[in-house]
């Protein structure tokens, strides 16, 4: 790759060098384009220090979707579990062990492969508008001096985050803290992954619960998570995060050696696949998160994987709608019971993986479940109070959402 100016428009420019624009280009790349050329292809990321450059992440999925990147992996657990309120536990195995990748090798990585494969080039720039242009789309921003660039190419991939969510009938925040804890003495089971543990104080509204990932028998991530409709101060996720630690974990002392922290929209708002002819967005801005758990990377990868073929066929290389219609209405309604505390948050998860197969939820959360595990599903929640839920989201009005990512 390299940092030259674009003078000439590209066949591609993609807005956003994270989880959503890297994938894409990937694959965008791995094979010549309809015309039996290498793609030109334009990948630009803020400048080194950038306020709206995206902090360090880490990705975990379950799915096969993610094969493609499976030297990148740091960690996987092959155990699972969910832990309730009162300590009583759902372990199972996952068909597919839970992976994880961090941001910090990801990065890295897929940029060292774009580097050497020929069209590929980067430009350190801020972007402020991207839209339809004659011939296109246009792109334009300014650099690190505060110079104005200006791009053009025949297809543009936006995923800086969204300023603004979609009005919705429902809109809640995932958002949370983690702590990369290093512990005295042997405290954690590499191999089990703790999805959820509800033995954290429960919201007023909402749910919350720790998420642990064991790296070793003394390292782990531990992170407090909400699903609600406001973020906590730092100091309110932190004392959560030292409760969690010394009542739960009860390690003999512990060190934090690096947080991660975010905020995940979830909610039934349709974010806009489209931003003119030749302007597509991807990623989390073009609605990538599954609205009942947050998850978007497996999704992600089946997004890039769309629109690579598609413009590899010579066809419009427009992204996919990502979660079937039927898992977005069971999305809709799940948000809809835990927003009016119709279903009681942290019983309604305990019960999803108690009266079903943990595969199948699994099946459920990554969107590849059959109607009949929907069904199955359906039964084990609180029926009447998803009913009623269902039955009056047809006269709820979608409102601007007051939440911001
Ligand atoms: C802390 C955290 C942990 C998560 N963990 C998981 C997980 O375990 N599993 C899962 O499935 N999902 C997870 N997610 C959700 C989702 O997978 C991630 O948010 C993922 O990074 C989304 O990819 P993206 O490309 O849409 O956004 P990003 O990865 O954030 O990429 C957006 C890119 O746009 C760039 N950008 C921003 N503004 C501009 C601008 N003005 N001009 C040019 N470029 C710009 C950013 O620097 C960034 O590179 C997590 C999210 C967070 C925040």
């Amino acid at each position: 790759m390299d940092d030259a100016g674009i003078r000439g428009a590209v066949d591609i420019a993609i807005v956003g060098a994270g989880a959503a624009g890297l994938s894409l280009a990937h694959r965008l790349t791995a094979s010549p384009g309809p015309a039996g050329r290498p793609v030109s292809l334009v990948l630009v990321e803020p400048p080194t220090g950038s306020p709206v450059r995206s902090p360090a992440r880490t990705w975990c999925f379950w799915g096969d979707e993610c094969d493609e990147f499976e030297s990148l992996v740091t960690a996987r657990w092959d155990r699972l579990r969910i832990t309730a309120g009162d300590g009583r536990r759902v372990c199972f195995t996952s068909r597919r062990a839970y992976r994880m990748i961090r941001s910090a090798d990801f990065l890295p990585g897929v940029e060292g492969v774009l580097a050497r494969r020929p069209g590929v080039m980067r430009v350190e720039a801020t972007v402020d508008q991207v839209r339809d242009a004659p011939g296109g789309a246009e792109i334009t921003g300014h650099d690190a001096a505060g110079r104005p660039v200006r791009l053009h190419a025949r297809w543009a991939f936006d995923s800086r985050p969204p300023s603004e969510l979609p009005p919705a009938r429902t809109t809640l925040l995932q958002h949370f803290k983690g702590w990369f804890v290093t512990v005295r003495a042997d405290r954690f089971e590499p191999g089990v992954a703790d999805l959820m543990d509800f033995r954290t104080p429960q919201p007023a509204q909402g749910l919350s619960f720790a998420y642990v990932l064991p790296f070793t028998p003394r390292e782990a991530l531990v992170e407090y998570t909400e699903f609600s409709a406001a973020p906590l101060t730092g100091s309110a996720y932190d004392a959560a995060l030292e409760d969690y630690v010394q009542r739960v974990l009860r390690p003999a002392g512990h060190v934090v050696t690096a947080v991660e922290q975010g905020i995940i929209p979830m909610t039934d708002g349709r974010f806009p696949r489209s931003a003119g002819e030749s302007v597509f967005r991807i990623g989390v801005a073009g609605g990538a998160a599954r609205p009942s758990t947050g998850y978007a990377f497996a999704a992600i990868q089946r997004q890039s994987a769309a629109i690579a073929a598609s413009w590899h066929e010579g066809r419009t290389p427009r992204p996919p709608a990502l979660h079937a219609a039927r898992h977005r209405l069971m999305d809709a309604v799940m948000l809809r019971a835990l927003a009016t505390g119709r279903a009681g948050g942290a019983a309604f998860f305990e019960a999803l993986f108690r009266r079903n197969p943990p595969e199948r939820v699994l099946r459920f959360l990554d969107g590849t479940s059959t109607l009949r595990d929907e069904w199955a599903i359906g039964l084990g929640t609180p029926v009447p109070a998803m009913l009623r839920s269902l039955l009056e989201l047809p006269l709820l009005p979608r409102r601007k959402a007051t939440a911001c990512p």
